[in-house]
């Protein structure tokens, strides 16, 4: 018999990727919207936990009004004789899976950012209270983790109360990722790998290391060791480090072999510590991304709460579906906030010498960590609104790219003009390109694609001279 009978609405890994959009969603909790969100577990001693316990902390499901976006927080308890502080925010990562089992609840990202929506169909079929969210969570946890022996859940919709857990859940988050600062990728034998991201970005392989935190910012390299060590075959694992084949890129052998056996052949190589060339792959749940701006050959960084435009134009979810889905792109790289906090903060690409723009909001959280003589170089929305406003305010206060524009002759006026010259035009129709890596040179992003079938009907060649305006 099943172990989820008696809950009204189907639980399972197929449900995983299941995305609820607006027009079917019953009620919004979490999200963009609100700005108290957070999920957190914590290890309690077993006298203080109450097995199989579920608490819900202001309206229920069903008390809540359709269509509408609440506030809300999810606190798990749990107790057990093996069960360490390490593990929270291993335990912690798997409500996103167990939820997202569910038929008609969807869950995404994490800790204080956590976004979740309840379909139509669901509410109908019965899925109207958090207690059965509750016990499907329960059951799940109990048995993939056998070393969780108590196990509590608590809801929370009251705004107040959500708050309250929000600020005391921020300062657990805080303590976890200052423990696993200091450490260095050097001094380790062993980096950790996670797939729990595949069902959203199959060719998505995390590589967790001490100085490169996970895209998610939910498992640091501890979590990762905690996780392998009490479920080695989990989604979780061990890679050993291997040989080191370029130490300022960030590139090993043991690295490079785990991503081409979990992506099944798509990823060959992993250079941790750049947006170019083989970057970490972006799967859906980064908590920022760092964008490269081509005018002023400078990077960018946005967090998913920032509601404006960048300085590009481009909202957070526009670059973000440029930027997921498990690929390696050029210049658009999925990142954790954590990791900016890291001296290997891409290191190759020039690190925070090479950034340009950032929210206010990320640069407040951040601040301590960017070096002295440029934190006042980089720019926010409060200081500039577009490309151009952005390269007057980096001339002003000389901007370390502001030395790469000289060196690249980019000092003046603008950046190169294009004279093309149509040289040859091949009649190639019906021509099929199927299977083989395309990569199409645009500006500065070159776009691979990869098994498409494309028809094309005529073929330009052109040859391209740069030419420099003089001043
Ligand atoms: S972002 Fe990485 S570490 Fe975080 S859940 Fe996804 S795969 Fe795991």
């Amino acid at each position: 018999m099943s172990m989820f009978q008696d809950i009204p609405v189907d639980v399972g890994i197929v449900y995983e990727g299941e995305r609820i959009r607006k027009n079917e969603m019953y009620v919004e909790l979490g999200g963009p919207k609100v700005k108290t969100k957070f999920e957190l577990v914590r290890v309690k001693k077993p006298g203080e936990v109450e097995d199989g316990k579920i608490s819900i902390v202001g309206p229920d499901l069903k008390d809540l009004e359709e269509g509408k976006t609440y506030p809300f927080g999810i606190l798990v308890e749990v107790a057990g004789k093996e069960l360490e502080e390490d593990l929270e925010g291993v335990i912690e990562r798997r409500i996103h899976e167990f939820t997202n089992y569910i038929e008609g609840f969807m869950h995404l990202n994490q800790r204080y950012d956590i976004w979740c929506r309840v379909s139509k169909n669901s509410f109908k079929k019965g899925l109207n209270t958090f207690e059965l969210v509750g016990k499907v969570m329960i059951r799940l946890y109990k048995s993939e983790l056998p070393i969780i022996e108590k196990i509590q859940v608590t809801f929370l919709t009251d705004p107040k109360k959500v708050e309250e857990q929000y600020n005391m859940a921020l300062k657990v988050y805080e303590a976890r990722d200052a423990k696993a600062r200091g450490l260095k990728d050097e001094e380790v034998d062993e980096f950790y790998g996670c797939l729990l991201c595949q069902s959203f970005a199959p060719t998505h392989v995390c590589i967790i290391t001490p100085q490169r935190y996970s895209n998610c910012g939910a498992i640091s390299w501890y979590d990762g060791r905690a996780a392998a060590k009490i479920d080695p075959k989990g989604p979780i694992f061990a890679i050993p480090k291997g040989e080191c084949l370029d130490p300022w890129k960030g590139e090993y052998t043991g690295a490079n072999k785990a991503a081409k056996e979990k992506s099944l052949g798509a990823i060959e190589r992993v250079w941790l510590y750049t947006a170019f060339g083989y970057p970490h792959t972006s799967c859906g749940c980064f908590e920022g991304i760092a964008f490269y701006i081509p005018e002023v050959d400078g990077m960018g960084l946005i967090h998913r709460d920032f509601k404006g435009n960048a300085v590009n134009g481009l909202r957070f979810g526009t670059m973000a579906d440029a930027t997921a889905g498990g690929r390696q792109v050029d210049g658009f790289h999925g990142i954790s906030i954590e990791y900016t906090r890291s001296p290997k903060f891409l290191q190759v690409d020039g690190g925070w010498h090479r950034v340009v723009w950032m929210p206010t909001d990320f640069k407040e959280r951040v601040k301590d960590f960017i070096p002295k003589d440029v934190v006042d170089k980089i720019a926010t929305e409060k200081d500039v609104q577009n490309i151009d406003e952005l390269k007057e305010f980096l001339e002003k206060v000389n901007h370390p790219v502001v030395e790469r524009w000289k060196e690249m002759g980019l000092e003046e006026e603008a950046i190169a003009e294009e004279e093309e010259e149509e040289i040859e035009a091949v009649p190639a129709a019906g021509v099929p390109v199927q299977g083989m890596p395309l990569p199409l040179p645009i500006g500065n992003f070159k776009i691979s694609i990869k098994g498409a079938k494309i028809n094309i009907e005529k073929l330009l060649l052109k040859k391209v001279e740069k030419k420099r305006k003089r001043r």
